[in-house]
Order: structure tokens, then sequence, then C-alpha cells
């Protein structure tokens, strides 16, 4: 039988009153646990409806379990027992959706119920426990006897505030189970924090909106080499140079006023030691905000070591600039002379003859060949013949331009590239060059012979550097067979053969 709620008759209500009472009277013990308040209720219950077996279910599915019972010696009954909820009349409370009770099963439509079968109850009354609106579970008390009256409304309002109180303790349990297992959770949470924070191989340091220190790590007492109790309380501006400390509580209350994120870039950053000592840091800055008020969290870093190492390197760099600059100079250079050698003669050559065209200015080549140099070895001695052609070169470099390009060719022969120069000026330079070496004072007599070489308009084939240069070797030969210390073009050569 269902029963719909209603109002029960001012008669009932005295001996509800007394339900009440004992209701209360258990629930309202906290000194006890939770299970042995249930397990009172359930022996209230059995007393009330003068039934033997009072248990309280959790229903999952299918899956009816016992999570309290009462039952008289010899019931094999325990809690965790589990059954098919189908096979228990309380799938007819859950279906019903509220109390159902039958007082002889027997002489009910029940009796067909596996239940009855399964466990020859005679007499039930049930009602489902919601818990946040959901069904939790059941409420019941049967007997293998059948009742031996029948359940009035008193009974189904005792019921009622029986699954109601039980409902409303099994959410709050529920809640506090959750809010136990979170603050777990938050404590593990915060341990692991801490311990990171104090083993983090940075500075670690927090202060509050008033800049004082609130938090340090390890690694801060032992970098500034404070104790955390000199520490804490103190102004964060403890741990900067004195030249800082003015400028730097405006710099912190505006960060304070507008809290970011940030690694403090654009300039170097100095801390202070405890022992007065300054060294380089970065510096990374965090807020935190909590409950209306603000933190700063920082990490420092001491890059001491970095910055030796960017100096070394950058110092490094230095050196191997110089070297490379050395070497590239020595490859280009005669190491006697100091004049550019053959390579750079040839390369500058090769260039302005890949660039010669029709509308090109004419371009000159001089050869120089030192006369009877081999006597001034014999006679002065081979270091007078080296002095002769470093003073040489010394001379030749005067005479030059600064478009001409000087280089030793090798031996005791030079040449000289005079770009936009035609024959007329290529002799008259190679005259001046001859008499004027003539009249150098060298310690001994020295003269050169030189052949010149124009190439003026642009040929039909490319004229080759080694055949630009065999026309001056071929006007140096003509200089030296008309008896030395002149100069000969190759175009008079070229006519005279011709
Ligand atoms: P010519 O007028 O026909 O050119 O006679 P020369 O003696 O100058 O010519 P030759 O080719 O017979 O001799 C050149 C000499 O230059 C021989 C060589 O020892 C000398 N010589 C070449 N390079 C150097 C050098 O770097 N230092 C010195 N001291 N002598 C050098
Ligand atoms: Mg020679
Ligand atoms: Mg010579």
């Amino acid at each position: 039988m269902e029963y719909a709620p209603q109002l029960a008759s001012l008669r009932d209500m005295t001996e509800n009153e007394q339900v009440i009472r004992s209701l209360y009277a258990i629930t309202s013990s906290y000194e006890q646990s939770l299970q042995q308040r249930i397990e009172r209720l359930l022996q209230l219950g059995c007393q009330r409806f003068g039934l033997d077996i009072g248990i309280l279910s959790h229903v999952v599915g299918d899956e009816y379990k016992i999570l309290y019972h009462t039952a008289p010696e010899g019931v094999p009954l325990s809690n965790g027992d589990c059954f098919s909820v189908q096979r228990t009349y309380c799938i007819r409370a859950l279906t019903a959706k509220g109390p159902v009770g039958f007082e002889h099963v027997a002489q009910s439509d029940f009796a067909t119920h596996p239940a009855y079968k399964d466990f020859g109850l005679e007499s039930y009354i049930g009602a489902p426990v919601m818990v946040n609106d959901e069904v939790y579970g059941t409420l019941n008390f049967s007997s293998p006897n059948p009742s031996h009256k029948p359940f009035d409304l008193i009974d189904i309002d005792a019921l009622q505030l029986m699954t109601n109180w039980i409902g409303t303790e099994i959410t709050k349990d529920m809640a506090l189970q959750e809010l136990s297992l979170s603050n777990q959770k938050l404590k593990k949470a915060e341990a692991i924090l801490a311990q990171v924070v104090e083993v983090a191989p940075a500075c670690i340091i927090m202060i509050n909106e008033n800049g004082d220190i609130e938090l340090v790590n390890q690694e801060t007492e032992r970098m500034f080499g404070y104790g955390r109790d000199e520490l804490l309380g103190e102004k964060l501006e403890i741990l900067l140079p004195l030249s800082m400390r003015g400028s730097h509580a405006g710099m912190r209350n505006q960060f304070m006023r507008n809290l970011d994120s940030r690694i403090m870039a654009g300039r170097e950053l100095f801390a202070r030691k405890k022992s007065g000592e300054e060294f380089p840091v970065e510096i990374g800055l965090n807020s935190v905000k909590a409950e209306g008020q603000s933190w700063v969290l920082s990490a420092v870093i001491d890059i001491t070591e970095r910055k030796r190492y960017e100096n070394e390197i950058i110092g490094q760099k230095k050196m191997l600039e110089q070297v490379n600059e050395l070497l590239a100079t020595q490859a280009n250079t005669d190491s006697l002379t100091g004049l550019f050698n053959r390579r750079v003669f040839f390369d500058k050559l090769t260039n302005l003859l890949d660039l010669f065209t029709a509308k090109s200015k004419p371009i000159s080549i001089l050869l120089l060949d030192l006369d009877y140099f081999k006597q001034i070895n014999d006679t002065y001695g081979h270091n007078k013949g080296d002095q002769v052609l470093k003073e040489l070169a010394i001379h030749l470099k005067a005479q030059a331009r600064d478009s001409d390009l000087v280089a030793r060719y090798g031996g005791e022969e030079f040449v000289i590239v005079l770009p936009e120069t035609d024959q007329l000026r290529a002799n008259r330079t190679a005259e001046r060059l001859c008499k004027k070496i003539e009249a150098v004072d060298f310690g001994c007599p020295v003269t050169v012979s030189i052949g010149v070489a124009t190439l003026s308009e642009a040929s039909p084939t490319k004229l080759l550097v080694d055949d630009f240069v065999e026309q001056a070797d071929q006007a140096l030969y003509a200089s030296k067979i008309a008896g030395r210390n002149r100069t000969t073009h190759f175009q008079d050569v070229a006519q005279n053969e011709s």
C-alpha cells in the first residue's frame, strides 16, 4: 500500500509529537557518530512500527547495499551485504518515490514478489532516502511476521521524518567528506609548494604591500648571507645597493599599483649582501592577490658568473677579430716591404679588366726591376739589398697616387697599377720614377728599368691579366737591353718589331 502525504488528525498529533521527541533526542546527540545515531534511529523505527529488522540501504543502479542495519540475533544480515534491488521490497518504494507499507504480504499482491520467496518477510514499511534531490537509497523496516497493527499516517509521518533527517545528515556528511578531501589536497599542494620554494635554486622573496619581507627561502639566506629572522619583517630595500635604496621604494609602490608579471630588464640590476658586497642579478617579478591584499613574489638569480663569461667571450671575440685582421693583412702583404703582394696585384688587375669596357678610361701598368741588383747584394751584402728594397718601396708609395696600387711582384721586381692612365701619362710617370730613384741616396748606386703597358680601348676579345703583364714584361726586357735605368712602352716595342 502506498501513502499520499496528508495532515494527520489532532489525536494523532500527540503520538506524532512523541515520535518527534524521540527522533529529536537521537538526531541531536551530536556526541555520537552518524553511524551510532542511525543505528539508534533504526531501533526506534523497529519499536515504532513493531517490526524486527531495520535497514538503511544505498542503491546504485541495480545494486542494493546494506549500509547499516538492526536485526534480532540469528538473522543473517551484515552491513555491506548486496542484493539486486529488483529482488527487494524497496523497489516498490523507489518506484512509488514515497513510503510503501505491507502489513501481511501473504495476503497482498506482493506475495508473488521475489523478495517474499527469498526472505519470507511478511511485513514491510520503507521509503526512499533523497540526497541532493536524487535517490540515495532506502530506509526500511520489516519482519518475518505479519504486523500486528495496520500502518497509519503517524507511522508514515515518522518514516518520512526519519528519511528526511537521514537524507540531510548524509548530505552534510558527504559535503564534510568532500571538504576534508579538498582540505587534504590543499594541504598537500601547500606542502609541495612550500618545499619547491624552499629548495628552489633561485632566491624567492615575497613582500607585502608595504614592502615588508614576508617570505624568503634557503637560497636567499645563502646568497645574501642574512639569517631568515634578520630578513622577515624588514623592508625589501635591505637587499639593495645603498645607492638604489632611496629611489626603490617609489618604484616598488608604482609596481604595486599596476601589478603585472615581468622580468626586470633594460638596465643592469645589482643586489647587496649582508657583507656589503654588491653583485649583478636578474629579477623576475610576479604579483599575488588574495582576499583584497597584494604581494609581490620575486625570483632573484646571481648572474656574476654569467657576466664574467659574457665579458670573457666579448674579450675573446675582440681578440679573434684582431687576429683575423692580422691574418688578412699578412695574407695580402709582403713582409719585407709592407707593400701589397703579387696575389693582391693580380686580384686588383683582374677586377679592373673584368669591368673594362669600350667606354672605360685607359689602364696602365708599370713593371719595375732593379738594375744589377745581384751586384748590390754581392758588394754590400744581402742585408743592404733588403734595405734598398724597403727604401725603394717607400719611395714608390710616396710617388704613387691614392688610386694607384703599388705591389712587390717578386724578388727585386715591383709593379704599379695606374687606373685611368693613358700611355702618355704612364710613360711620364715611369720616366719621373726612373729619375727620382736614380737621384735618391740609397748609400749605393740604385737604378730601375721599367716596362709599361696600357689598355686603352676595349679589345674585341678581353685582354687576359697574364697577357697584359707579359706586355709590360716585354717592354721591361727592352729597357734592360737598351742599357737599363730607362723606361719602355710595350707599344714602342711592338712598333719596332713590326
Ligand atoms: P738585371 O739588371 O739584369 O736585373 O740584373 P740583376 O742582378 O738585378 O738580376 P738577377 O736576376 O741576376 O739578380 C736578381 C737578384 O736579386 C738575385 C737575388 O738574390 C736578388 N734578390 C731577389 N730577392 C731578394 C731579396 O728579397 N733580398 C735581397 N737582398 N736580394 C734579393
Ligand atoms: Mg729581376
Ligand atoms: Mg734586376
